[in-house]
């Protein structure tokens, strides 16, 4: 047993502990294999605020750092634990404490994992709309920590415009719980928001209190299939120009179709080179006006094949390989790399033309997908080979999309955060004196850079 491990025994239960080399390399990386891995020193499984406040009081006495984990399905390495120290494994705190049906809110743990915290919302008929692909793992915790989005942020937005109030544990162990059950409030500082999305570098979100909106009455799928990407991505824009609102806009090459289709029974016809899966939901004469104009506005600009999808089955098994689709892509490639810029939504069409110019001339696949309807795409570096020729031509790749991205007015990350994965960029997105607001922010808060060091800004704390 490590000494590190016999001091949280003191704090902790012995089966809250985990010191074992074996049970350590578990928590070594997230889901982006191919960045750094490193085994914490221990790992602690807190049950309640009062076990988290009591190991972040011990570890900001000791220095050590404190590496917040939900489901570990992040894509930027933001809880991989880089420094070593503890990692925090919150799935243990996982009560879903109030659906307040007449205040349309809930109350959950961070530790509450998505897909169950619908399936529960269901059963009265309401819904929680941010969906990000991952939800049958990722928790609330990890989604308020990235700002998750998902397919429904063309309609519904992302986690951040859910988020009414948190508990959260700070650095030195006290206790914070900003905003509430209430769904304005003009009171001060938004803390709520600047704890949504710090990546687990300003303190550990405990509970969220979330707005919630009623199920939608029904919904239906269409396929686009398109003879280009650029009429895909000119549909897109088109759609969006006339006013309609799908629930979710999907932007899929044939690669990813073709591969979404090995786990299909009934396979979407490989008719084009890049699809558009789509929902509208609604009322059920809104459903059907909006599914009429979307078929409209494909026809007129040469949609190869519409397909309206009239099975429920077939349509729930769609969105389910969709959901499905990074780890298919794994299947096909020796590594995956996927980005997450996101572009003023007009500006689609030219975010895809310069992705597919940058795989061209580097000579390297570059998979295009993503939540095209609220502009967030997720250009996807396929290794064909594992070399260091391949991967210099991989890190070029990334380098001029994230510069594509913000020459279009975008941003280098529309939901996954930027972890470790992109902390070499956010200098080029936010000028000095942002950068030097965050970061003083980070000091005051973080004053020991004991939490999650090395995530957004490349050193802890105050990262000189
Ligand atoms: C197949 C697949 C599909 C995905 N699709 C999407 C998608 O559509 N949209 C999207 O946004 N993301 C997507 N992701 C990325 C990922 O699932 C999200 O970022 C998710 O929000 C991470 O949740 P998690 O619980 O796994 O968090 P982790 O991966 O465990 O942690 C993510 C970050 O949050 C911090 N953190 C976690 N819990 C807490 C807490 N309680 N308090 C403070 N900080 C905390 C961590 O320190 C880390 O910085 C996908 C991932 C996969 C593997």
């Amino acid at each position: 047993m490590s000494s590190l491990g016999k001091d949280l025994r003191k704090l902790l239960s012995d089966r809250q502990v985990l010191d074992e080399k074996e049970d350590l390399m578990a928590y070594a990386n997230d889901a982006t294999f191919y960045l750094a891995r490193r085994s914490p020193d221990a790992v602690a499984i807190p049950l309640s605020a009062d076990d988290v406040s009591a190991i972040i009081k011990y570890a900001f006495r000791n220095k050590i750092p404190v590496v917040p984990r939900g489901a570990g399905s992040g894509l930027a390495g933001g809880c991989t634990p880089i420094h070593g120290g503890i990692v925090m494994d919150m799935k243990q705190m996982d009560s879903i404490i109030e659906i307040n049906r007449k205040n349309m809110t809930a109350e959950v743990e961070g530790g509450v994992v998505l897909d169950r915290f619908n399936r529960e919302l269901r059963k009265q008929k309401l819904f929680y709309p941010p969906d990000p692909q991952s939800m049958k793992v990722c928790t609330i915790g990890g989604n308020v920590a990235t700002r998750a989005g998902g397919p429904r942020g063309v309609k519904y937005g992302t986690t951040e415009r859910y988020v009414t109030g948190l508990e959260v544990v700070l650095p030195d162990g006290s206790v914070i719980t900003p905003g509430g059950k209430v769904v304005k409030q003009s009171c001060g500082y938004d803390l709520t928001h600047l704890f949504t999305g710090s990546e687990g570098t300003l303190g550990v979100i405990t509970k969220a209190n979330l707005r919630l909106l009623p199920l939608p009455e029904s919904s239906t799928t269409i396929i686009a299939s398109c003879v280009s990407a650029d009429q895909a991505a000119e549909i897109v824009s088109e759609i969006i120009a006339e006013g309609v609102v799908p629930a979710m806009l999907e932007f899929l090459i044939k690669l990813a179709v073709m591969g979404m289709n090995n786990h299909i029974q009934n396979p979407i016809p490989l008719s084009g080179e890049a699809y558009l899966l789509m929902e509208v939901d609604g009322g059920i004469a809104q459903v059907e006006s909006e599914m009429r104009k979307i078929k409209s506005i494909c026809t007129g600009l040469g949609a190869a094949d519409i397909i309206v999808v009239t099975d429920k089955a077939d349509s729930r098994s769609y969105w389910e390989a969709r959901s499905k689709l990074y780890p298919i892509m794994m299947t096909l490639f020796k590594r995956v790399i996927t980005e997450d810029v996101t572009v003023p939504r007009n500006s689609i069409p030219e975010l895809v033309r310069r992705v597919q110019a940058i795989g061209a001339s580097l000579q390297i696949p570059i998979g295009l997908a993503g939540h095209a309807g609220d502009g967030n795409m997720h250009p996807t570096i396929m290794h064909t080979e594992i070399s260091e020729a391949f991967a210099e031509k991989a890190e070029k790749a990334i380098s001029e999309i994230i510069k594509a991205g913000l020459e279009l007015s975008g941003t280098i990350s529309g939901e996954h955060g930027i972890g470790i994965h992109k902390n070499r960029f956010i200098e080029m997105e936010h000028g000095p004196v942002q950068i030097g607001l965050m970061k003083a922010i980070k000091g005051v808060i973080d004053p020991a850079g004991i939490m999650n060091p090395g995530k957004i800004w490349h050193e802890g704390g105050t990262d000189k």
